[in-house]
């Protein structure tokens, strides 16, 4: 059966990784699905062009998170995209994914202000707009999640930047939960662990071996494995899980 049939999603970065095994997991319990991007629209293309071959529905919509304008330029691709293919514009699902990250193994006191504020701008201050500007246009039973890490929850001194972005973003999941519940809307995080998006990282061998032995399971995770979990929260199966952080690390924070 297709749990999502007749809803729609908005996945944010979803043009790789995560972000796209997401759409993609949507759009298989039928919804459709706004494909989202940043830079690289080919490569969103290329995930609306993997879900019509599944026999999904999708398209895509760009915004540079951060940048000036971008919630508006997002919101006006998505509501046309919506009415487009449902004439309505109603959003059931959304997934805040996007994210900038800084480069592993730097010191944190290399990191400067405008890297900062650059991670707080994509990863806190837009998720945020994004959630107010999509209130008006998400029905009671709607769906918030939030990619968040586990870096959260495990001292990793090199992400301390990021790590404070995804904490912040936490507290959107835990406030807004309590503010949309009248309107039967679940808000949760969802804590990846480390999984291999394809990035240059995941590419050499000896960092893949090292970053496997921190799950329980001593391996990478796959973004398919993250995304099943994102899927679950979005069905209606979920609707008793508010405000909570699942952890979708593999068992790395066991200790
Ligand atoms: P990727 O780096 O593979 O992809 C990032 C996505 O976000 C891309 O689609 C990119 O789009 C988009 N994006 C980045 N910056 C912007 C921006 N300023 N504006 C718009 N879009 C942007 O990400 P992952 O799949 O690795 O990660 C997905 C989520 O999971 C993130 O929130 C990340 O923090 C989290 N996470 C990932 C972990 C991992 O090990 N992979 C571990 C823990 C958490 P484009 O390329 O088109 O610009």
């Amino acid at each position: 059966a297709s749990t999502l049939s007749g809803k729609t999603a908005l996945v944010t970065g979803s043009s790789r990784g995560i972000g796209r095994a997401t759409a993609l997991g949507l759009a298989r319990e039928g919804a459709l699905v706004a494909v989202h991007y940043g830079r690289d629209q080919q490569a969103a293309q290329q995930t609306v062009d993997l879900i019509k071959k599944d026999g999904g529905r999708a398209f895509a919509v760009g915004a540079q998170l951060g940048a000036p304008g971008a919630i508006d330029q997002l919101f006006h691709q998505l509501e046309a995209g919506l009415r487009e293919h449902t004439g309505k514009t109603v959003l059931n699902v959304l997934v805040n994914n996007a994210a900038a990250t800084t480069p592993t193994g730097g010191a944190p006191e290399e990191m400067s202000a405008e890297q900062m504020d650059e991670i707080f701008a994509v990863n806190a201050k837009a998720p945020f707009l994004l959630v107010q500007r999509a209130l008006g246009l998400i029905p009671d039973g709607g769906r918030i999640i939030n990619i968040s890490s586990a870096v959260t929850r495990r001292a990793v001194p090199s992400q301390v930047v990021y790590a404070m972005s995804k904490g912040a973003l936490d507290q959107l999941t835990l406030h807004f939960a309590r503010h949309l519940a009248p309107r039967q809307i679940t808000v949760n995080s969802v804590l990846p662990g480390i999984t291999d998006n394809g990035g240059a990282v995941f590419q050499i061998p000896e960092a893949r071996e090292q970053m496997a032995r921190l799950s329980a399971f001593k391996r990478l995770g796959e973004p398919e494995e993250v995304a099943h979990v994102v899927v679950f929260l979005a069905t209606d199966r979920a609707r008793w899980i508010t405000g909570a952080s699942l952890d979708a690390t593999g068992g790395s924070l066991l200790g």
